[in-house]
């Protein structure tokens, strides 16, 4: 579609649509942004109608981070954020733990999943049942979830973390050891930071596991570049790395040192999605997406709207369990960065 052929629909217009162009100028052609027109339309329109709110997670494709989404950022954020606005249907552009947690904060609102089978390889990989087996083997000890994992398992737990506030959470307890799950390399990052025990699960993220601490030194060698990297790596890409720390970390990272050339180290819309608040920093681009988040897309986006489905429910026993763990978790405070 040639930007001519553009017309105003609902509201979102040719100029508007040129407006939003700039944000993803160095990271798409103007045909392939022209290309997206009549779904972004679309999906303003339905906002309005709906009186609804897009959440876009850091990891999300350009033409929702930037194109529809009314909040971006990490996974608590968004929730939070949307939890605050005067919305009547939230829609998560992110995976399902995401979505249960905006539900958990918002349990009034229509909270929509544009499409269920967007998982997490994390939170798919413990179980209820499985909390339950390591208090048994643990009588006594705290138990802290990182919060990618489902409501039904942060209702089996003490308090839910993020990447960001993890150490001040499991040091909250003022206990000799913490149970921590499910990613083990966060519990590492963790166990290397505090002189709290840390009895890890063994779950892992199948994005950032894929990285490697050779590639992150050849990065370092070759290109001269400053390597950040999600706590969710392996412990030899997080040894590599100059700084380690949450998605909202690393930004606040790149703001303070303003690197030249940069890599970051997690998934790779990320880079994407950052890249235009630092036009100063040449970012190098390594690819690992998330095929779940990958799922989301703007044609689902609008289907979700006009048919208000799916939406997320969550049982009451479950909500009340997993929420006391979430709120333990915003009273210890610095809730930032999943
Ligand atoms: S990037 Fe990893 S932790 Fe994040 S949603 Fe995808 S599988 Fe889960």
């Amino acid at each position: 579609m040639k930007a001519t052929a553009i017309t105003r629909r609902g509201g979102y217009d040719a100029a508007e649509h040129a407006r939003r162009y700039e944000r993803v100028a160095r990271l798409m052609p103007r045909a392939e942004w022209d290309v997206h027109f009549e779904l972004v339309a679309a999906v303003e329109a339905l906002k309005r109608e709906r009186n609804a709110v897009v959440l876009g997670h850091n990891y999300q494709r350009p033409e929702i981070f930037h194109g529809v989404a009314d909040f971006v950022g990490d996974s608590l954020e968004l929730a939070r954020r949307a939890a605050e606005s005067t919305a009547d249907v939230i829609v998560m552009c992110g995976v399902r733990f995401m979505a249960e947690t905006a539900k958990l904060l918002s349990p009034d609102k229509i909270v929509l999943l544009p499409d269920l089978e967007a998982g997490c390889s994390l939170a798919d990989s413990i179980t209820p049942e499985d909390v339950r087996a390591l208090r048994r083997q643990h009588p006594g000890v705290p138990v802290v979830c990182y919060v990618n994992t489902s409501a039904a398992v942060k209702s089996e737990c003490d308090a839910c973390c993020t990447s960001s506030n993890a150490q001040l959470v499991v040091e909250s307890f003022g206990a000799p050891e913490v149970i921590f799950v499910p990613d083990e390399y966060l519990a590492k990052f963790v166990a290397a930071n505090t002189k709290v025990r840390i009895i890890p699960w063994r779950g892992h993220c199948e994005v950032h596991e894929r990285f490697t601490g050779e590639e992150v030194r050849e990065y370092r060698r070759s290109a001269q570049a400053y390597v950040l990297a999600h706590p969710e790596c392996p412990e030899d890409v997080q040894e590599a790395a100059d700084y380690v720390g949450s998605t909202s970390g690393m930004i606040a990272a790149l703001a303070r040192e303003r690197p030249e050339r940069a890599v970051l180290i997690t998934e790779c819309s990320m880079a994407d999605n950052v890249a235009g608040a630092f036009p100063e920093t040449d970012f190098l681009r390594p690819c690992n997406l998330c095929p779940h988040m990958q799922r989301i897309t703007l044609a689902g986006v609008r289907t979700s709207l006009e048919r208000l489905a799916p939406a997320i429910e969550i049982p009451g026993d479950i909500a009340v369990g997993a929420r006391r763990a979430v709120q333990r978790m915003l009273d210890v405070g610095r809730p930032r960065g999943a």
